[in-house]
């Protein structure tokens, strides 16, 4: 019996499952509306900015800036290796915001917000940035 005759046609549309898998192979993917060109990161059938189904996958820069963070002093177990950490939203070059982490801040003079930063490829659960 073939498999191929009960397969559904995949969905145009990124799933959480492949977003996570883009990111281990260190790519960060999101959407850019081809009605108005707003460019989002949210798993969505639509235009978060004009509700245009016209969305197509793109691939982001891997680089932006702090806007805001909380260090992390004490870790749930999978991040116990890296504390203290910066849980950051970081602005990509191309202006959505994304949820990551950056290992080993304990202060904030150690970053500044607009600090630029780097996706960085990584085993570790999660969206792990770098300073640039
Ligand atoms: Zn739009």
């Amino acid at each position: 019996m073939s498999e191929a005759a009960t397969q559904i046609s995949p969905s145009k549309n990124l799933t959480i499952k492949e977003f996570n898998e883009d990111i281990r192979q260190g790519k960060i993917e999101g959407y850019t509306c081809e009605n108005c060109g707003h460019k989002q990161i949210d798993i969505n059938e639509f235009c978060s900015s004009c509700q245009s189904p016209k969305l197509r996958k793109l691939e982001f820069s891997s680089e932006g800036k702090v806007v805001t963070y909380t260090i992390q002093l004490v870790a749930p177990e999978q991040f116990i290796n890296e504390v203290p950490y910066a849980w950051v939203i970081v602005e990509l070059d191309e202006g959505p915001r994304i949820t990551g982490w950056i290992p080993f801040i304990s202060k904030s003079s150690e970053l500044p917000v607009g600090q630029r930063v780097r996706f960085k490829k990584s085993y570790l659960p999660g969206i792990v940035f770098e300073k640039i």
